[in-house]
């Protein structure tokens, strides 16, 4: 039984950094045909903080390239998405590289419903050598991430506030 004590942490905050964008399109595919790269699908629910998903919640995905670049003039690997009525969502993309003093790393923004705060994180990949050096890195968002025949796939749920 989920008691008052029993809440989820929520999902850790990590910086926006310099590269979001605002208007990105409605999309679970983000990558231009013909995109060099691993394939990478992330997969998750959005849940409230006693674990109920959230229907529909918003989020907002950008990350750099397989060189570790970002699109900064137009909307490349970048999308947001509402997640279904079990709260779920699907992204499919590619394997971002890192870049600079950054561990390798998806930019997310999520919120519950048009009145609720927005969390701004990152979600990192686990063993990542710069994982261990870059000062952002949050060992709470740390995706679980498999081998597929394909490429990979990522799970990660986010916990939001729903007020
Ligand atoms: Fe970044």
């Amino acid at each position: 039984m989920m008691s008052a004590e029993r809440k989820l942490e929520l999902t850790a905050a990590v910086e926006e950094g310099p590269y979001y964008k605002t208007g990105s399109p409605e999309r679970n595919n983000i990558v231009d045909p013909g995109t060099p790269g691993i394939k990478l699908v992330l997969e998750g629910r959005v849940l409230d903080r006693n674990g109920q998903p959230i229907p529909h919640a918003w989020l907002d995905f950008w990350h750099a390239d397989a060189t570790g670049t970002y699109d900064n003039k137009g909307y490349h690997l970048r999308g947001h998405q509402y997640a279904d009525k079990d709260g779920r969502y699907r992204l499919e993309t590619i394997r971002p590289k890192d870049y600079l003093f950054r561990a390798t790393h998806v930019h997310a923004k999520v919120r519950a419903n048009e009145n609720s705060a927005i969390l701004t994180t990152q979600l990192f990949f686990p063993g990542d050598k710069k994982n261990a050096t870059d000062p952002l890195f949050e060992k709470l968002t740390v995706m679980d991430v498999r081998d597929t025949k394909d490429g990979q796939k990522a799970t990660f749920d986010f916990v939001v506030e729903t007020n």
